[in-house]
């Protein structure tokens, strides 16, 4: 059985098939153009494969409401030529079952099947870069509540040593706008390579510390079994010590579970599917919904 897969993307589109047990069988990547463009290669490229299910992970902001009659739409994104496009639509001449939900969504339940948290059910995928996304997996099931989480604009405090304003429109200093790679660019004046600060740059410890502040949130909010933590921040490894860390300190002896206690290095951890977890998180929403 084959299982479809389109991670879309604001700067390009991937896509390709899977068996059920998340084995990428083809996997291509087109540039994401105008939308008449873009979604007739990808159209093509399914209506030539024998598919059971399609799954779609996309970036935002999306109707993920059954109800609206924009269900399926990227809705209001600033991306030009994007603004109310169908998504959903584009593919309904392949008559399968569709599965749509955030890029975030889908990595998170890929993981929850695949990777990092795989045989838990509650975790939570946390992705820090261009912007601060989660995903929540609770008893099995993706959190969407009334639209979906938005987990990367949580109010934090700021540490006492930082006198940056900030980068969200909307907060200027909730998480996304203290921690997202935008901000912490701005913040240190850097061009977009993190990698310029050495490791023992306090721009890392006020990285932690809102980093952990979230952590510390979600894990008292949700109690997941597992948190991951992915995106190109990321990728500074020395980052997972000091968030561990923090967030120990952070919680101040108040819980008393063998997962923070003496298990943390395995509680807040990396993502496992790498490179394929947003083509992965794809599948994963269309091999739910056989
Ligand atoms: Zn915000």
């Amino acid at each position: 059985m084959l299982i479809g897969g389109i991670e879309a993307g604001g700067t390009k589109f991937v896509y390709g098939v899977a068996n059920e047990n998340g084995d990428i069988l083809e996997r291509l990547i087109c540039p994401t153009e105008k939308p008449e463009i873009t979604l007739k290669t990808v159209y093509d490229y399914f209506a030539s494969k024998n598919i059971s299910s399609l799954g779609i992970g996309s970036f935002g902001p999306i109707d993920l409401n059954k109800l609206s009659d924009t269900y399926g739409y990227i809705t209001t994104t600033p991306k030009p030529y994007w603004q109310n496009t169908n998504l959903v639509g584009a593919f309904s001449k392949l008559n399968i079952p569709i599965a749509f939900d955030t890029d975030v969504n889908g990595a998170a339940l890929a993981e929850s099947i695949w990777g990092a948290s795989a045989g838990l059910k509650n975790s939570v995928y946390i992705t820090v870069g261009t912007g601060i996304g989660g995903g929540i997996i609770s008893e099995g099931n993706i959190v969407h509540g009334m639209l979906h989480p938005e987990i990367g604009h949580m109010l934090i405090r700021i540490h006492a040593e930082d006198d940056f304003e900030g980068v969200c429109p909307f907060h200027k200093d909730c998480l996304e706008g203290m921690a997202s790679g935008p901000s912490f660019n701005k913040r240190w004046s850097l061009r977009g390579e993190n990698q310029e600060l050495p490791e023992n740059h306090k721009a890392w410890d006020f990285e932690a510390y809102y980093l952990a502040q979230a952590l510390v949130n979600i894990i008292l909010t949700l109690m997941p079994e597992k948190i991951i933590l992915g995106g190109g921040i990321m990728n500074e490894k020395h980052l997972f010590p000091k968030i561990r860390a923090c967030v120990v300190s952070l919680l101040s002896g108040y819980l008393n579970s063998e997962y923070i206690l003496n298990e943390i290095d395995s509680y807040i951890v990396e993502p496992k599917l790498g490179n394929n977890a947003g083509l992965l998180g794809a599948i994963s929403l269309g091999k739910n919904i056989l």
